[in-house]
């Protein structure tokens, strides 16, 4: 067990030597008490020092103290607290319910509402097919063969196991309602593996009546508010978990977490089992960047809240650093303007963009893609392209934008193309106006005052832009050989130039937890009282995003961590039919629908039942 250095220790070692070991990064520098944070931070005057100061191994601001316990005003007690009340933690909170009626639950979230992330997804991505666990842990195999990251495939077999029993949960036993597209699709997935046929992705299959996420978050709460089976479980927002509270010194056992109010104080949560279910860290790009090696400067991401409190929090205990973290970059785009503006996504996504670097040069083909794994996603590769250079500004003038005007979004194959895109208005000259004052985005009268507004170098800038003009009129691009049909004059002034960064949904991995989801040391033993699930947790990651896999991730994980702890630590036993009475996990007994309204009447009697 590693040793933490209290207040009097931190007095001994003096102001240079904490200063020189918190730059090291050494674990046991980590103060435990707010006391031991203000005496840390008092006694090491270099900045470098103080940035450490309640993040046990890296060097990121923590002006929020996570992972200090501090003095708290007053103490409570449940049976499990699980901490962020997106999909996982719902999915989690329900199920404990569900299983320990008598158990006292809390379930807690940082935001005014429910739902984080999940709330912007569209597809929950759940074949309604569970499978025998042979064939479960060849497919796992299978994906995992086709990672550049560390996959456990123990995890994915445990996710493909399940995931009939998942859905039926969700869509039977909840009537979460799925559209009848997807019905359809699920349908076809089962025919096909009733035939014997290999099912060789279980992502991409189903989407939600109503397009995303909340609605479904709306619902599950809903019932947890008016169903008087899940009396048991309190919802409390506006309310963040900040430290686990721990057995005395010991990182192998957590009794409980510290909550921070919305009226600034701290509450003791004494309890059996905490679920860190807190999302990602890609709103903390300045912690990402200590487990990521990937240049985070052209970044930013479109989750709610994902600050890495969960990492954070883990790291208190025995599991110690969290491993590397995957980002799921999507799409080239201009930060301030809404990721789905069609502006945005014109001159962020298309082949037809014309992209030069901080040398004010171009420096690839835009229509560039197959550099990763993955060459039906050729949106991400312009995310790449971004994060590759000092800086990236899309260019746009006359022609181009007539072009656009004319052509709506030609040859994006695909792109954050989220719920709603169709209903907002094709309209370019608003989309400009309204984002005209932004400081991603420059507009001048001439190439040269262009350059200099973007702070690239004039001369060659002007030549880029001349040459590719030059290069459409002639149909053909003498630097990087664009296919023709989408090289398109920049043309005329007023000219813009639009500063891409690359736009991370969310970040993958983190903290490692075994197969039912108890958050582990080292070496792999479990500590006790900590579950994890949600974006929070590894096993899952690849290099790439991994069209809609989190949800159905945050589903069976927030689920797992539920019916294990339900087990491990409240003595309870978790029924065998906990899915409902549906046969969904080995059967095919998915309604078929012929038209619309019987799907419509199918839907209306789920919602009544
Ligand atoms: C725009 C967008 C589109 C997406 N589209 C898809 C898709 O189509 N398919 C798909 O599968 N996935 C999609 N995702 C990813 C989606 O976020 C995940 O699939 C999944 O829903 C995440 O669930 P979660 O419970 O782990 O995290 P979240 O749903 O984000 O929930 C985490 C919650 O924890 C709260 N929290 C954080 N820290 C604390 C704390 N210290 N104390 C208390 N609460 C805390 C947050 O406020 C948040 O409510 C999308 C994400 C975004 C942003």
């Amino acid at each position: 067990m590693k040793e933490n250095i209290s207040r009097r220790n931190a007095l001994k070692l003096g102001a240079s030597a904490m200063a020189a070991a918190a730059v090291a990064g050494l674990a046991g520098c980590a103060p435990k008490t707010a006391e031991d944070a203000a005496s840390a931070s008092e006694l090491s005057n270099t900045a470098a020092a103080n940035s450490t100061v309640g993040t046990r191994y890296t060097k990121a601001d923590n002006s929020d103290e996570i992972g200090i316990v501090h003095e708290a005003a007053s103490e409570e007690d449940f049976d499990v607290v699980v901490v962020g009340a997106g999909m996982a933690g719902v999915v989690c909170a329900m199920v404990a319910a569900e299983q320990a009626p008598d158990a006292k639950i809390l379930l807690t979230e940082a935001q005014a509402i429910c739902g984080g992330g999940t709330n912007y997804a569209e597809q929950p991505d759940m074949p309604a097919q569970g499978v025998d666990w042979v064939t479960a842990m060849q497919e796992a195999d299978a994906e995992g063969a086709t990672s550049h990251f560390v996959k456990d495939t123990r995890l994915i077999a445990e996710r493909a196991y399940d995931i009939g029993r998942n859905s039926a949960w969700m869509f039977k036993k909840h009537a979460v309602p799925l559209t009848i597209k997807n019905m359809q699709r699920l349908q076809k997935t089962l025919t096909s593996f009733e035939a014997g046929e290999p099912i060789t992705r279980w992502n991409g299959i189903a989407g939600y009546e109503g397009g995303n996420g909340s609605l479904t978050i709306q619902r599950l709460t809903g019932e947890i508010d008016t169903d008087p089976a899940y009396a048991n479980v309190e919802i409390r927002v506006n309310t963040r978990g900040t430290a686990l509270l721990l057995d005395g010194d010991d990182e192998t056992k957590v009794v409980g977490v510290q909550l921070l109010d919305d009226g600034g104080d701290y509450i003791n949560i004494n309890t059996k089992a905490v679920v860190l279910a807190c999302g990602g860290m890609s709103n903390n790009l300045e912690l990402l960047q200590n487990y990521s090696n990937q240049e985070l400067t052209h970044c930013y991401s479109v989750e709610q809240n994902h600050f890495g409190d969960g990492f954070i929090m883990a790291e208190q205990t025995a599991h110690g650093r969290c491993k590397t973290i995957a980002l799921s970059s999507m799409q080239g785009s201009v930060n301030g303007m809404h990721y789905q503006a069609w502006l945005n996504l014109a001159v962020g996504q298309t082949p037809t963009a014309v992209f030069v670097n901080q040398d004010g040069i171009r420096f690839a083909d835009e229509n560039l893609y197959r550099i990763t794994d993955a060459p039906d996603l050729d949106n991400i590769n312009r995310s790449k392209l971004v994060e590759g250079q000092g800086a990236v500004y899309s260019i746009l003038g006359s022609n181009l934008l007539d072009y656009y005007k004319e052509n709506k979004l030609p040859g994006m194959t695909m792109s954050f193309y989220g719920d709603g895109q169709d209903e907002r208005p094709y309209d370019l000259d608003a989309d400009l106006e309204e984002y005209e004052g932004l400081d991603t985005v420059f507009k001048a009268d001439t190439l040269e005052e262009l350059a200099e507004a973007m702070g690239v170098p004039a001369d060659a800038f002007v030549e880029t832009i001349t040459t590719y003009d030059t290069d459409a009129s002639n149909g053909e691009d003498s630097a990087f050989l664009k296919d023709p049909e989408y090289l398109v004059a920049v043309g005329d002034a007023p000219y813009y130039g639009f500063k891409l960064s690359s736009l991370i949904v969310n970040t993958n991995g983190g903290v490692r937890v075994d197969h039912d989801c108890r958050v582990v040391d080292q070496d792999y033993n479990p500590v006790e009282g900590l579950y994890a699930a949600g974006l929070t947790i590894s096993g899952f990651v690849s290099d790439v995003y991994e069209t809609g896999n989190c949800q159905c991730v945050s589903i069976w994980s927030g689920s797992k961590a539920a019916r294990s702890l339900v087990e491990q630590c409240l003595g309870g036993t978790v029924a065998d039919d906990w899915y409902g009475d549906s046969e969904w996990d080995n059967a095919t007994d998915l309604p078929v629908f012929a038209n619309q309204d019987e799907y419509d009447a199918f839907v209306a009697e789920s919602a009544s039942a």
